[in-house]
């Protein structure tokens, strides 16, 4: 049974027709749209947006209000400004936005507009991932729906906004959701993140301020505009309020979508949410927010979900994408598709990066395949320190260093014993054939 604890960000979500205008509007969609122009001051919806807390839920956790008071006054500087959305959600594990974009595009969608209102801006583009062909539909036929309906568009509710939304479609790389590749894509360039500074809201798309907000994050708006920022700050902690949505995968009973309160325990989630480890096995490892937030030890379990008791442990709490080992499962060969992953995806400006990323791969397969030397452990380490924190472009470097330090970390034994054997000692790698082979 699932815990009953104060819900909204998926509460629509489980209606008929809940991604149409009318089922969002008969649930109080739009609501906050209309308080908001009906005479909220554009500075008053950034203070509501500081006042609640609400952390950025695209992976870095960055306070939402206070990114969205960087953007210049449009008095003062007259340029051109810009939204950007990142629906990009290519984390590994990462799924949440992508319930959302399903099963209710209008909330995206108000909380947009609300954005813009607040930042004054009168463009935004919603960049989607290429996968995610259903979801992309779903949100342009919301957008069709709320232009006729007068919400999008010139004049939204006859109230003078001026707010355009369009659609892009990535083609699938995993660096186009980094705010500033996405930016590079959206220009209709390759996907290559630029340095920073300069940041985004001073110059961002054509190098005009911009501002990046993920799709949950914006999901969370209307909420808070309507209701108040002390209504948000009755879930989650101090630092971190409000709900998130987890997305739990791997080896559990119930792997999904959840909504929990920020700060609630990670085992509680697992056990009371997830339905426990499956088959009632051993948890062995997890990751607390995708493959970029590193590999824990299943006696660190107890931690709370929420950015300052993660960070304290040396993690993340990243996309809030739990990924579940259970004993059976091989800590290295997981590590040798996770930095085939990175090594794939990394665009190739920083030598850092392009040959760090390439190294460990090529380790962590050689172990894999049994050729691992004792000494790749300590090579693993020294090679993931040259890369991070913070040498690179950007912060894939770092997503492919920090679980490469938390399983020499909290696994070492693990290699040594992998190593030593040739295989998993737990019987469960695959044979140097189909590593080979990519398999
Ligand atoms: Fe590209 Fe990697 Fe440098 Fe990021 S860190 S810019 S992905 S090479």
């Amino acid at each position: 049974m699932i815990p009953q604890v104060p819900t909204y960000l998926l509460d629509r979500c489980g209606l008929e027709d809940s991604h149409t205008l009318d089922v969002y509007r008969a649930n109080g969609g739009y609501a906050a749209l209309a308080k908001v122009l009906g005479g909220m001051d554009p500075a008053e919806v950034i203070e509501e947006l500081k006042d609640s807390g609400l952390r950025g839920r695209g992976g870095a956790g960055f306070p939402t209000g206070l990114k969205w008071s960087f953007m210049p006054d449009p008095q003062k500087d007259r340029r051109a400004r810009y939204l950007a959305v990142n629906a990009d959600e290519s984390e590994p594990g990462t799924c949440k936005d992508r319930v959302l974009m399903e099963k209710d595009p209008h909330g995206l969608i108000e909380g947009i507009l609300i954005a813009c209102y607040a930042m004054r801006v009168p463009v935004a583009y919603v960049y989607v991932r290429g996968e995610f062909r259903h979801p992309y539909n779903r949100v342009a036929a919301a957008i069709d729906e709320a232009r006729k309906a007068g919400l999008v568009g010139e004049n939204v509710l006859g109230k003078g906004f001026d707010c355009e939304i369009w659609m892009h479609k990535g083609a699938g790389a995993y660096i186009c959701g980094e705010e500033t590749g996405l930016m590079e894509s959206l220009e209709g360039k390759r996907g290559h993140p630029r340095p920073k500074p300069p940041f985004p809201a001073g110059h961002g798309l054509w190098g005009m301020p911009t501002t990046v907000n993920n799709v949950e994050t914006l999901f969370n708006v209307p909420f808070i505009v309507d209701r108040g920022a002390s209504w948000y700050r009755t879930m989650g902690t101090d630092a971190s309020p409000g709900n998130l949505l987890v997305g739990i995968s791997g080896h559990v009973e119930r792997p999904g979508v959840y909504e929990i309160p920020l700060g609630t325990a990670a085992n509680r989630i697992l056990e009371d949410w997830a339905g426990g480890v499956l088959n009632n096995h051993k948890l062995q490892a997890w990751f607390p927010g995708g493959s970029s937030t590193g590999l824990l030890p299943a006696s660190l379990i107890g931690l709370a979900m929420d950015h300052d008791s993660l960070k304290a442990a040396g993690s993340m709490l990243g996309t809030g994408a739990m990924i579940m080992l259970d004993e059976t499962a091989c800590v290295v060969r997981a590590m040798e598709v996770i930095s085939r992953f990175y090594d794939h995806e990394s665009c190739g400006q920083c030598s850092q990066c392009r040959e760090g990323t390439q190294w460990l791969h090529q380790i962590f397969r050689r172990m894999e395949n049994g050729r691992g030397r004792m000494e790749d452990i300590d090579l693993l380490e020294s090679l993931a320190s040259g890369m991070a924190p913070a040498k690179t472009i950007c912060a894939l470097a770092d997503a492919a260093a920090i679980p490469t330090h938390a399983v020499v970390k909290h696994f070492r034994e693990e290699l040594e014993a992998h190593v030593k054997a040739g295989c998993c000692p737990r019987k469960t790698a695959r044979t140097p054939e189909t590593v080979e082979a990519g398999a």
